[in-house]
């Protein structure tokens, strides 16, 4: 299975932007360079959607694509791009906190994470918006396959364990070799089904 029709929706700076839809939507966010446009492609089966082009002024907003006319991706910057981090305080507050308050459409966060890295503070930022908004978080470990299995194993488990979630949440994906990317449209689905 894999996701087919996809269309740019909205390209959103504040809520007066966001589409008008009430699909259930899913949020993708994570570490600049973490691996989420990799992911996203892989999910719609693309190897490049426009969008996923890093041109400065685009990267400070919400996209939002509808997906197969039964969901609503909603890609969110990745953050930490700039060293000092103030560019990425002012978007937690200004894009991604409102948008998490206050979707109601919004049934869970796609968490994309470098597999071989330990969860940074905004990585943890995003779990405090997710856990205060009572919203479902999907840890998605990308880039497996630049570790062995078992070391990738236990990399997945220290993720785990500094995002406070159940190993078990965490998959483990590689968008070389095209590996995990089923049991993520699985959680998807069961996330966008209620
Ligand atoms: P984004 O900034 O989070 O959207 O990250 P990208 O998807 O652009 O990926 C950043 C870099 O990591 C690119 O050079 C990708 O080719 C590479 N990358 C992403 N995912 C994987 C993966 O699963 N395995 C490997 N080996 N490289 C990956």
């Amino acid at each position: 299975m894999q996701y087919h029709d996809v269309k740019l929706l909205a390209t959103a700076a504040n809520r007066e932007q966001w589409p008008d839809s009430d699909l259930p939507e899913v949020m993708f966010a994570g570490r600049s360079n973490a691996g989420k446009s990799t992911l996203i492609n892989a999910l719609v089966n693309r190897k490049k959607l426009a969008y996923t082009g890093k041109t400065p002024g685009k990267t400070r907003l919400l996209n939002f694509f509808e997906v197969d006319g039964k969901m609503v991706f909603c890609d969110s910057p990745g953050y930490g791009y700039a060293k000092g981090g103030s560019d990425t305080a002012l978007m937690f507050s200004n894009l991604i906190d409102p948008y998490m308050t206050e979707r109601t459409q919004l049934k869970a966060l796609v968490l994309v994470l470098d597999i071989r890295r330990i969860p940074n503070d905004d990585d943890l930022t995003m779990m405090d918006y997710a856990r205060a908004n009572h919203l479902p978080v999907i840890p998605v470990c990308m880039k497996a396959d630049k570790l062995s299995r078992g070391a990738g194993i236990q990399a997945a488990a220290k993720i785990a364990s500094a995002l406070r979630v159940p190993r078990e949440t965490c998959r483990m994906v590689s968008g070389t070799l095209k590996t995990g990317i089923e049991e993520v449209m699985q959680d998807i689905e069961t996330k966008t089904a209620v």
